[in-house]
């Protein structure tokens, strides 16, 4: 069977998204129903649904912020893996200071025009779509005259160009967008309300990075959707197209990595057992929780710690852990990931950013004192 009717079925079925409502391709289940139908196909070795923000981050936004209008448009596409998705907040002045956004929309009839630059794109070269934060009002104080987009990226006003990573490899991007169009009708959230509904995102986005992608599509390399499922399937597991994301938000978790530093857990070295002994907390907190009763800002730094820690694990498990795809055991698997842990502390919300949100929201510590530039952060 091709990947695109698999993941029709899983869609159809409702059992690739139990936890979305019934009649938008799911069954109303709770998370921890929707945790066991995740454990069930893993056991079986079943291929998961696609591992893009369209599915982990857009689809709930969209459910939660509406209009209606947009999930009967959007939803179809995005549950059945036709379409991926990217997300354009972050600016080249503007990531953890978000409301500092300058990208600007100005209204033309039923059209906005956006101007401005976005970076560290993820996945911006395949997608179909994407998620805008743009300034509607440039005179409204800071957070409220902020909206929320759904972009046509393949359009002549948006021009994609590659950025590096230390993996070697292109997975984000920086986006040009120079009097790109925005239907009217795709605004999420209504005008003048992007602050909050960017908010409700970055929670997801906590939420998923926490929670890791198991077993699930790795679609930043874009897979070929007529391939047979089986094939796609077995190339991800070796290693051959899977991106450095896709390892460290989901199978750095996995065993194979795991099992390779398991045994440092008995290291007579003190420094490492320590490390082995956290790691294995960290893991069983995140599986147990699955990253949901605890807040998302405490799931999602127990994940950058889990990801730092296996990979200094692994490194001191000796040169093998050192080779790259070519020339390694184990197809350069722990390597991309080891390389990409540093990400993990960044993307989403950076650590210092969770700690701030823990100490001020979770605990109720007071705010620190800050300078106009960084007043507003990236946290809800
Ligand atoms: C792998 C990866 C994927 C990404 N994908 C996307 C994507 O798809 N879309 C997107 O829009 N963005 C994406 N980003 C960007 C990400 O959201 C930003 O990098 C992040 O929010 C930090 O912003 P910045 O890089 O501008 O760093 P800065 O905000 O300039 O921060 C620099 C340093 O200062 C610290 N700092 C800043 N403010 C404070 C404060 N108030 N208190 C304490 N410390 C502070 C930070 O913790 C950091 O260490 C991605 C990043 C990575 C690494």
């Amino acid at each position: 069977m091709s990947l695109a009717n698999w993941w029709r079925r899983l869609a159809e079925s409702g059992w690739g998204y139990p936890h979305w409502p019934e009649g938008q391709f799911g069954k109303d289940m709770s998370h921890e129903q929707h945790m066991e139908v995740e454990r069930a196909r893993v056991a079986v070795g079943a291929f998961g649904v696609p591992n893009d923000v369209s599915v982990t981050l857009v689809a709930p936004t969209l459910m939660e912020h509406g209009p209606e209008i947009l999930l009967d448009r959007y939803l179809e596409p995005i549950a059945t893996g036709q379409e991926m998705w990217c997300q354009l907040f972050s600016e080249p002045d503007a990531g953890s200071d978000l409301a500092g956004l300058t990208t600007s929309a100005e209204r033309d009839g039923d059209r906005w025009i956006i101007n401005g630059s976005k970076v560290w794109t993820t996945g911006g070269h395949v997608s179909r779509r994407a998620v805008l934060m743009a300034r509607t009002d440039p005179q409204a104080e800071r957070h409220s005259g902020i909206s929320f987009f759904i972009l046509d990226m393949e359009q002549p006003g948006v021009s994609v160009s590659p950025l590096r990573d230390m993996t070697g490899a292109e997975e984000f991007n920086q986006v040009f967008l120079h009097n790109a169009e925005v239907d009217h009708r795709d605004v999420i959230g209504g005008l003048g309300e992007g602050w909050r509904v960017a908010m409700t995102m970055l929670q997801h986005e906590r939420d998923a990075d926490a929670i890791g992608h198991d077993g699930g599509g790795d679609v930043i390399n874009q897979v070929d959707l007529n391939a047979p499922v089986g094939q796609v399937q077995e190339e991800q597991q070796k290693g051959g197209t899977t991106s450095g994301f896709f390892y460290a938000t989901g199978s750095v978790k996995d065993d194979v990595t795991f099992n390779m530093v398991k045994q440092l857990a008995s290291s007579d070295d003190p420094v490492l057992g320590d490390t082995a002994t956290k790691a294995k907390m960290h893991r069983e907190l995140l599986d147990l929780n699955s990253g949901r009763d605890l807040p998302p800002s405490v799931g999602k730094l127990l994940n950058s710690a889990l990801c730092r820690e296996l990979r200094d694990l692994g490194f001191a498990a000796g040169p093998a852990s050192q080779l790259s795809s070519e020339d390694s055991v184990d197809g350069g698997h722990f390597l991309k990931s080891a390389l990409f842990a540093a990400g993990m502390s960044i993307a989403g919300g950076t650590d210092e950013i969770q700690r701030n949100i823990i100490g001020e929201r979770v605990l109720g510590l007071p705010r620190e004192p800050s300078v106009e530039a960084n007043a507003d952060r990236k946290e809800p």
